[in-house]
């Protein structure tokens, strides 16, 4: 069914380019460039062999890390766009392509609820997309320090090194957020821009971003959203039965910035993600000039307002096709983001009756993390981290497979997250999982119970 779709995509978007390409010349392609049928599905088919040796990520029973295929219409305009090959660097690069990524980036801006007229583009991915943002902020902020908590990205401290700006940690309290109080003791002169992450890496959770604004606007500090991964639950905050703190997904309208990939949660193959600054006058930042490649037109080319040069025109006319059948509503692309949340809902609830799994942090989004602990015990870091192992391993080996990820939590956050663990090491490793696909809605509660059947504590077996 997936691939029928697939194929049927990709015979009507290559036939349709055939159609165009027959409207100019006929032209013989180069010998150099000829090769023997045979022999090209001969290097295909030593691919796909080699293909194999990857985790079966389409599969709801891998529901590891944030790995999904992509949609089938993503894929087939991805493949049809292609092959024209446009550069979205400039409007001769990839003029229609250019066009489709404005289109996109002005949904993606609406869905934060940004004001027109806003600055975006997409990048090849959020760690582009954030470097951008913080670079901006360092041009706007000269010799000040870019803040952001203990469960931000590792890119953050990075992208901050390579830009040559300090960074400040802040701690983050029993659910993975910013510590309020923490932020309190913040000296502002020093700091020029706070990145919040609406949707954190290890666990999902969304900094009290209504909160970190309030707080910084009132000292001229500006915000940048990291929402890489957690941006596109936005079109389901406002839904009560998607149970979220709404405010803080309200908040982001607000911010300076907001970065989101649609690579992760938006149906995309790699190479998307996408930075949008709420006031369009930092494109000046960006100024440069491009010897040989703006001469086409007077208007802007998306090279002038982004970092990179080359970008795939291919992943714009990708995320357009997806867009016009998944809109960035809680009817439209929302649908698979409730399914994913209420999977991890239902796992969450199952591991609680499994009298073996704590909830390192309740599921916010769709992640969700367990610590093989029973209930009332005390029990020391590295015994979790070995049964978390051996669960893992275990999960691994079973007959039908269960993929899933773990998480090395540190002790300054673990501490507060799981009171009962007494700490004789500097991490904890727990079992994580991103239920990440809408499929596993069905297979969450099952995922559970198959993880508890792994995690007994060792006398017990
Ligand atoms: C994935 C992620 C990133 C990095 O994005 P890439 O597309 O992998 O480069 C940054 N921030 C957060 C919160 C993420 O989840």
């Amino acid at each position: 069914m997936r691939e029928a779709d697939f194929r049927r995509l990709l015979a009507v978007g290559l036939d349709g380019i055939e159609r165009w390409e027959s409207g100019f010349p006929a032209f013989a392609s180069h010998p150099s460039l000829e090769v023997e049928p045979q022999a090209a599905i001969a290097a295909i088919d030593a691919l796909v062999e080699r293909l194999h040796d990857n985790y079966p990520y389409f599969h709801p029973d891998y529901a590891g890390q944030m790995q999904r295929p992509p949609h089938a219409v993503a894929l087939a305009a991805y493949a049809v766009a292609a092959r024209i090959n446009p550069n979205n660097h400039a409007l001769d690069g990839g003029r229609a392509t250019a066009f489709l990524e404005q289109e996109c980036v002005a949904q993606l801006a609406a869905m934060f609820g940004f004001a027109a007229p806003s600055l975006g583009h997409l990048t090849s991915s959020g760690t582009i997309a954030n470097l951008e943002a913080l670079w901006v902020a360092s041009q706007l902020h000269p010799g000040k320090s870019i803040a952001f908590s203990e469960e931000a990205h590792y890119t953050h401290a990075r992208m901050c090194d390579v830009l040559g700006v300090a960074h400040h940690r802040l701690p983050v309290d029993a659910r993975g957020k910013i510590d309020l109080d923490a932020l309190a003791d913040l000296r502002p002169a020093d700091i020029g821009t706070i990145v919040v992450t609406a949707g954190t890496t290890a666990c999902g959770a969304v900094d009290p971003i209504h909160d970190v604004l309030a707080w910084a606007r009132q000292r001229g500090v500006r915000v940048h959203v990291d929402a890489a991964y957690g941006g596109f639950f936005a079109t389901i905050a406002s839904e009560p039965s998607a149970k979220m703190d709404e405010q803080h997904w309200r908040a982001i309208a607000a911010c300076d910035s907001v970065v989101v990939d649609p690579h992760k949660h938006g149906l995309q193959p790699y190479g998307c993600g996408a930075v949008i600054f709420a006031d369009p006058t930092v494109g000046a930042f960006y100024r440069h000039d491009s010897p040989y490649t703006y001469f086409t037109s007077e208007e802007l080319h998306p090279g002038e307002i982004s970092l990179e040069c080359s970008r795939a025109g291919a992943a714009a006319a990708a995320l357009w096709a997806t867009l016009r059948l998944f809109p960035l509503t809680a009817q439209g692309l929302g649908r698979s983001l409730s399914a994913s949340r209420r999977a991890a809902l239902l796992a969450a609830a199952e591991a609680d009756a499994s009298g073996v799994l704590v909830p390192v942090v309740r599921p916010e989004l769709d992640i969700i993390t367990f610590a093989p602990i029973a209930p009332g015990e005390r029990v020391p870091a590295s015994v979790v981290s070995q049964r978390s192992e051996r669960a893992f391993a275990r999960c691994e080996r079973d007959a039908a497979p269960l993929f899933l990820a773990k998480w090395k939590l540190p002790r300054a956050f673990g501490c507060r997250a799981l009171e009962r663990v007494e700490w004789d090491a500097d991490h904890c490793t727990v079992l994580r999982s991103v239920m990440m696909k809408p499929e596993h809605e069905r297979y969450a509660a099952d995922i559970a119970r198959r993880i508890a059947a792994h995690a007994l504590p060792e006398r017990r077996l």
